[in-house]
């Protein structure tokens, strides 16, 4: 799969993408990430790739040249290479979760425009992009971070850039609840114990347990989560007054 990134800071994308899981999977093939720096196609004498808002108001806005031709060449290059989308990251999109993650690995490219400043001329919007997403209710100073948030989730969902597909689809949110909590060694760290069930050995009761400690967590933190999963509120749910409680419960 491929991914282009439209962005005034290539190297912010690079150097993210670039490292760990993700790095590790360009270098062998798996995935392909370009950063494009929208700058290098401004037809403009001192290279400007914003300008003041019509109307009036504060800050800059993203033109519409250097983008289009960024994107034209970007096209350029992949030819004839699959489906693509455009996204562009903006708080005004739709927000991003592991559905949309899977919705966006189905394609083999997937374009980005990372917004800068005040946002992005209208009109170039609506001659390229496919789609708005938002990472969230909260308003970053660039598209660069959450760019790069989208491929790191869709990336991992290709095949072979994780182990195995169970490294993603017993996941917290993924599998529909949260995951249980995760232990290794030592046994014991400051006072506090592994819960012995997992040194039992016993597989059957690991993964009741681990599945009792997922619809608890869920139910405490993410009940609407548990609404896809009707069957487990009642046979499995420890009753509340033996309710353990841990420090990031509170
Ligand atoms: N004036 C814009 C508004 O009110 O919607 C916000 C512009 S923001 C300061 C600059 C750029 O950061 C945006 O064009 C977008 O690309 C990116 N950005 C900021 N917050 C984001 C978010 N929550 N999700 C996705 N992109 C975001």
């Amino acid at each position: 799969m491929r991914f282009d990134v439209m962005t005034l800071f290539p190297e912010m994308v690079m150097t993210v993408l670039g490292e760990s899981i993700i790095g590790r999977a360009q270098r062998a093939g798996l995935i392909e990430v370009h950063a494009h720096n929208i700058r290098d196609f401004s037809l403009d004498r001192h290279r400007k790739t914003d300008d003041t808002p019509y109307g009036g108001g504060v800050g800059m806005i993203m033109t519409c040249q250097p983008i289009y031709d960024c994107y034209k060449s970007i096209v350029d290059e992949i030819g004839d290479g699959g489906r693509t989308r455009v996204v562009y990251m903006t708080p005004k999109g739709r927000i991003f979760n592991h559905g949309v993650a899977r919705e966006l690995a189905e394609y083999d490219n997937l374009i980005f425009l990372a917004g800068h400043y005040e946002g992005v001329d209208q009109r170039v919007l609506d001659e390229i992009v496919d789609e708005e997403l938002s990472i969230g209710d909260y308003v970053l100073t660039g598209g660069e971070l959450p760019a790069c948030i989208v491929i790191d989730a869709v990336s991992r969902l290709k095949d072979g850039v994780l182990a195995a597909p169970e490294c993603y689809e017993g996941e917290s949110v993924a599998s529909g609840l949260l995951e249980y909590p995760q232990y290794t060694k030592p046994r014991e760290f400051r006072g506090r114990a592994v819960p012995e069930v997992l040194l039992s050995g016993d597989h059957a009761k690991i993964d009741r347990w681990r599945l009792e400690e997922s619809v608890r967590l869920t139910r405490l933190r993410r009940p609407e989560l548990l609404l896809m999963h009707p069957e487990l509120e009642e046979p499995l749910l420890p009753k509340k007054k033996g309710k353990r409680k841990s420090k990031g419960d509170e």
